[in-house]
């Protein structure tokens, strides 16, 4: 069997989405357990809405999530160009050997012309689809009229010998469209330029494509394209659509949904093998039950018949859920960079920091990858260790430090502080005795002090903070407090 090529294709008209990105999965991954090639093609026929800060935006978010492509923008490959607006001569080459078979055929109805027989058409009931008017022409009066320079477009002359075409496709199996509702379609407008399922079906024919995966939103497209490739008397692709993604309400998800962009879920703290996690089980299962699967078993057992028929549902709770089971899993030398990373954005800390105190940020990471699902919430949660600007929050203040028993609570800390042995059993062992000491629940005793040192009510483990914040920061706090 040939080799498996696949191709992930977005409209640079935007930002990459969660259902674009799930397609790039899986045919990234498709490719990755069948040795099969992956290649990146860019769409970028639209000219006004397609940007080049778009195509980078998508690049980011691919590579971001771990996907490579073997061909496309930045590797090259023997298939290029990659951008569809380079590939002219390839459109050029085929349109002429449309036009030599008779595949295809000049129309010079007018618009004015189109609209009424239209109308006409609604009117009675009938099809409302071109009435193939100029596929009566001969070649002769065809091309008298193009020698003339009347204004003409080019169609796919449909065939009529057939009732219908079947595609089998791998998600949903056979699928036949009637032919009779089919338009000879428009393959390049009067200006010569060449229309979107002509381009896709000509690049992916030259490219040398095997497998089609593709949102199902493209499945009205595939008759025009496989025609196409039919009368190019190329070998049809496979193809695979997947169902779309719903929101919570199913509607197809949207900006109406929140953040659709993985760029917008990196912002809110999602890293990226949580998002590649969620985005390959959203509509593909390993074995129906397994929710955390990383990339490598996700490219050792990756398969189109575990796609499922139906429509997935985003749930943003579940994406968070599952961030945090990761964030969880990490060793300290593994959650330690996205402290530093996340730490640096602010300016409060460096990777010279962490190369100085490689031992006590990973004695941090294992206090602070526990208790959170999103790395947003990382800063928030070690800024008292980080800078000594560290402002009492309101709340705490009102709720705590105002309550009776607080400052003595504090007071007995700091003379504990002075003079204890500097590590957490010593001073958990220090700490413990207050609350007998001074007759006073635990809670009155420890969050006071756990304000004073953090600024807030919610921090790692008190013990462990007041250790690696330091004894003598501990008790420039406390005496600030005081
Ligand atoms: N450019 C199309 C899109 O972004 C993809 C079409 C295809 O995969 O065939 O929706």
């Amino acid at each position: 069997m040939s080799q498996i090529r696949v191709r992930f294709a977005p409209s640079p008209t935007g930002e990459l989405h969660l259902g674009g990105a799930r397609t790039a999965i899986y045919n990234w991954a498709f490719a990755r357990n069948n040795d099969g090639v992956f290649m990146l093609r860019i769409e970028d026929t639209d000219p006004e809405r397609s940007t080049p800060e778009n195509t980078a935006q998508i690049l980011r978010s691919m590579r971001w999530l771990g996907l490579d492509w073997d061909e496309g923008p930045e590797v090259e490959g023997a298939f290029g160009p990659y951008f569809q607006t380079q590939r002219d001569a390839h459109y050029t080459d085929a349109l002429e050997k449309l036009k030599t078979t008779g595949a295809i055929y000049p129309c010079f109805c007018t618009a004015d012309e189109l609209a009424s027989k239209r109308d006409e058409a609604r009117k009675s009931g009938g099809y409302s689809g071109y009435d193939r008017t100029c596929r009566a022409l001969s070649r002769d009066q065809a091309q008298t009229r193009i020698d003339a320079g009347e204004p003409h477009v080019w169609r796919l002359a449909v065939p009529l010998d057939q009732d219908e075409i079947t595609i089998s496709d791998l998600v949903h199996g056979e699928i036949s469209f009637p032919l009779s509702a089919l338009d000879d379609y428009i393959v390049a407008r009067t200006d010569g330029t060449v229309t979107y399922n002509f381009a896709a079906a000509v690049d992916d024919t030259d490219m040398q494509i095997t497998h089609v995966i593709r949102g199902d939103d493209h499945m009205s497209n595939t008759p025009k394209q496989v025609l196409t490739i039919k009368a190019l008397g190329a070998p049809i692709p496979q193809y695979a659509h997947l169902p779309m993604i719903w929101g919570p309400d199913g509607k197809k998800l949207s900006k109406r949904h929140g953040a659709t962009s993985v760029e917008a879920y990196q912002d809110e703290g999602i890293i990226p093998e949580a998002l590649l996690n969620y985005l390959a089980l959203l509509g593909w299962s390993l074995d129906g039950e397994t929710t955390v699967i990383d990339a490598d078993t996700l490219t050792n057992n990756f398969s189109l018949e575990r796609i499922s028929k139906n429509p997935a549902i985003f749930d943003a709770a579940k994406l968070e859920w599952l961030n945090g089971v990761y964030l969880r899993d990490m060793a300290p030398e593994e959650f330690a960079p996205h402290m530093v990373s996340a730490l640096g954005e602010q300016g409060l800390a460096d990777s010279a920091d962490y190369e100085r105190r490689t031992d006590w940020y990973h004695e941090l990471a294992p206090l602070v990858n526990e208790r959170i699902k999103l790395t947003t919430e990382i800063v928030p949660m070690v800024r008292f260790l980080f800078t000594d600007d560290i402002e009492i929050d309101e709340d705490a203040r009102a709720k705590v430090l105002e309550k009776e028993g607080a400052i003595e609570a504090i007071r007995a800390a700091r003379t504990i502080l002075a003079d204890c042995p500097w590590d957490v059993e010593s001073i958990d062992a220090a700490l413990k005795v207050l609350p007998e000491q001074l007759d006073a629940k635990p809670r009155f005793v420890f969050q006071p002090i756990r304000v004073a040192i953090t600024g807030s009510t919610i921090s790692p483990p008190l013990f462990e903070s007041i250790k690696l914040l330091g004894r003598e920061k501990t008790l420039q706090r406390l005496d600030a407090l005081l």
